[in-house]
């Protein structure tokens, strides 16, 4: 038990254990109950805490590395298709540079105890048996190796494996491989629920189609920007985007053609933003950009980049659209200039789309301040379009 750090209700439980002498086969049945308890409890409070994956992976490696006397550890988690495995974390050796990132299930120990639904231990791995490919880290040497693999209880499906290696032959005894494989039980079950409560998430922000933000996670992340401008006083623009002519474009070459032309023009924004600007599939053909910090004029050139990547872009069957190409319109709206509140800076970027439309599309629109102050339109700004059509 030396090295465990324990809470204060486990250090009560082994003051009182230590208080009763007891023969020495009980005490270690105790110890090992206690030592259950211990772990079993730190693995669950994982749930409790931030859920992520890595959260979970560091519970896990320090259970072995503070608990037990382990001389390697590698814990390896399955990646989303469920055809290869791949390290995540470990302790006790260097990774060697040479060695893969991912393994095939099928090749080598994980598999096979994926497959069997049970740890396997080989007592000595100088004799173990060709059957199974080891990693670089292990495979020439001596002593014994332990393979617990982690399915979910709630699918049966794999979600990885722990390996356990120690210098001595037969270092592991037949308790301890009952425990280990205890907690490996837990740790796949809650491994499961992180992969499950992310997946969830993800599914919940992101837009099926395009794989891009939805309109749920920009509305969260807009309110969110705004109260930022507002207290740091900072600049916050906002672009809606639409398709020109989209129906013409479903019309002429079918609904899945205009899917694929829907996921293009998402991958050409995403492309030509930059990583704190939140692009947002807003709804049918209708894209909308934040562009955090980025004050009106400077939101110009971007939605002009923007507009300028779209109709420079060879889209199948482009040249059948109405403009001879597919275009997007955009309506630009700024905080603070055309307005302080959310709503507001929405529905003025959404007017300035209109007006882009109205004055011939496949422009960028915005209420200039040239011509006084005021929210009505006063200038369309028509960008390079002469040579750009
Ligand atoms: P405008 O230049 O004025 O924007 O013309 P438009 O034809 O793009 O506008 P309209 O609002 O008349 O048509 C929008 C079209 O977008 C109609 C709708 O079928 C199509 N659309 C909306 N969502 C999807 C989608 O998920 N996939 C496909 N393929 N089409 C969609
Ligand atoms: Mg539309
Ligand atoms: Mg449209």
């Amino acid at each position: 038990m030396e090295g465990i750090r324990l809470s204060s209700n486990f250090d009560e439980l082994i003051n009182l254990k230590q208080s009763f002498p007891e023969k020495a086969s009980e005490t270690t049945t105790i110890n090992f109950k206690l030592l259950e308890l211990y772990c079993l409890y730190q693995i669950t409070s994982i749930l409790s805490e931030k859920i992520d994956i890595s959260a979970a992976t560091r519970v896990a490696k320090r259970i072995f590395q503070k608990t037990f006397p382990i001389d390697h550890y590698s814990f390896f988690l399955i990646d989303d298709k469920g055809q290869d495995i791949y390290l995540k974390s470990w302790f006790g050796f260097r990774r060697n540079q040479n060695s893969p990132k991912k393994y095939a299930l099928d090749e080598n120990i994980f598999g096979a105890a994926l497959q069997k639904g049970r740890p396997i231990y080989i007592k000595n791995l100088q004799k173990r048996s060709a059957r199974f490919k080891f990693y670089p880290e292990v495979r020439n040497r001596a002593g014994s190796f332990l393979c617990l693999p982690l399915i979910s209880d709630s699918s049966n499906e794999p979600v990885g494996a722990i390996n356990l290696y120690r210098k001595e032959t037969d270092g592991f005894s037949v308790q301890e491989i009952r425990l280990f494989q205890k907690l490996s039980q837990q740790i796949a079950r809650v491994i499961d629920k992180v992969l499950i409560y992310q997946h969830t998430r993800e599914l919940s922000i992101t837009d099926d189609l395009t794989q891009i933000a939805n309109r749920r996670y920009f509305n969260q992340r807009f309110d969110r920007e705004m109260q930022r401008s507002q207290r740091y006083n900072r600049a916050l623009s906002i672009l809606m985007i639409d398709i020109d002519y989209f129906k013409s474009y479903n019309d002429s070459h079918g609904h899945l053609k205009g899917d694929e032309v829907l996921r293009e023009v998402a991958k050409i924004l995403e492309r030509s933003l930059r990583k704190a600007d939140i692009v947002a599939r807003f709804g049918g053909e209708e894209f909308v950009v934040l562009l955090p910090e980025i004050d009106k004029e400077h939101a110009q050139n971007v939605g002009e980049k923007l507009r300028a990547a779209v109709a420079s872009h060879a889209f199948p069957h482009g040249e059948s659209q109405p403009l001879g190409k597919v275009t997007i319109s955009i309506g630009l709206a700024s905080y603070p200039e055309d307005a302080t509140i959310a709503d507001t800076l929405l529905e003025t970027a959404d007017r300035m789309l209109y007006l882009a439309k109205s004055l011939g599309r496949n422009q960028v629109s915005f209420i200039s301040d040239q011509n006084g102050s005021g929210n009505q339109p006063k200038r369309s700004l028509k960008f390079s379009q002469a040579s750009s059509r």
